[in-house]
């Protein structure tokens, strides 16, 4: 007898490649992408550092790991298609679990070895691009937030089984970046890739794991985002631009013809297009300005 592999699609759904960089002699960190497999702006992000990493003198290491949840990303869902299953309400995993909580136990083990980690999201094509951190609970990722220099800082909802929330609770230093695209269809969003790369590149140099000119940026910080649904199914309208500052009582769109306006002054973190909206359909995403909370 003899058995052949035909291997029709050269993507794996059952591995995970890590891009390791550096010489060890400095910070260690960890940078985690497509946890949620159809979040391609963020993979594409992972994708461009890794090509960008190959060309520095890197002190320090870094780990890429540009497609965390190979399932997801290959059927562009969220959620994995072997359990249906969203990782990132799993972590730190369980190696006896179903596929996605033994995926996400190796994962965790993967990225223990680090100080900081990023964990690069999407929010959407209605949304907009923002870092989400801890900092309330943990003030010193303030200053990691700065050294990204992504001018939205946002505190994260802290939802407990998140890679980078319970990275926090064991002592790393873990932030979250969301970026336009993902849902749906897995579309990406080619200049938020870019701009985050670029991001990605300051906080590295702020670290000291690449070489080059440091740059001030500045950032603000906001409270948790307030997600404004729509009462029942009508027409929603957009007005106003996804990741734009508002004041209290900017007009976001219009629902049946009625204002939907800003319940406070701060950013407008997503907004959706024009559609009809069906009830708890989120319209749009507000955070307030965190000196006003
Ligand atoms: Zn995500």
């Amino acid at each position: 007898m003899n058995i052949r592999e035909v291997i029709f699609e050269p993507t794996s759904v059952t591995s995970f490649s890590i891009h390791e960089f550096g010489d060890g002699q400095g910070p260690s960190i960890a940078i985690t992408a497509g946890v949620h497999g159809d979040e391609q702006t963020a993979i594409h992000t992972a994708n461009l550092l890794i090509k960008l990493l190959g060309s520095q003198k890197v002190s320090g290491r870094i780990k890429v790991i540009p497609i965390c949840n190979p399932a997801s990303y290959r059927s562009r869902t969220r959620c994995s298609p072997f359990d249906h299953l969203d990782m990132n309400r799993f972590f730190p995993g369980n190696a006896e679990g179903s596929p996605t909580m033994q995926l996400a136990d190796r994962l965790w083990k993967e990225t223990r070895d680090v100080e900081f980690l990023v964990d690069i999201h999407c929010c959407g094509v209605d949304g907009s691009t923002y870092t989400l951190a801890l900092y309330e609970q943990y003030p010193e990722m303030k200053e990691l937030a700065e050294a990204l220099g992504i001018p939205v800082v946002i505190q994260s909802g802290g939802q407990a089984g998140q890679l980078f929330v319970e990275s926090c609770h064991t002592g790393q230093k873990a932030l979250i970046i969301e970026l336009p695209g993902g849902q749906p269809g897995g579309v990406i969003n080619a200049k938020a890739a870019e701009e985050c790369c670029e991001a990605l590149n300051r906080y590295l140099i702020r670290l000291g794991v690449l070489e080059g000119e440091l740059h001030q940026s500045q950032v603000t910080f906001y409270g948790r985002i307030n997600t404004l649904l729509a009462p029942h199914p009508g027409l929603f309208l957009p007005l106003a631009t996804a990741g734009a500052r508002c004041d209290k009582g900017h007009l976001l769109g219009t629902f049946e013809g009625h204002p939907v306006i800003a319940p406070f002054s701060g950013v407008i973190t997503n907004l959706s297009q024009a559609r009809y909206c069906f009830a708890g359909e989120r319209m749009a995403g507000v955070a307030p300005f965190e000196k006003d909370l």
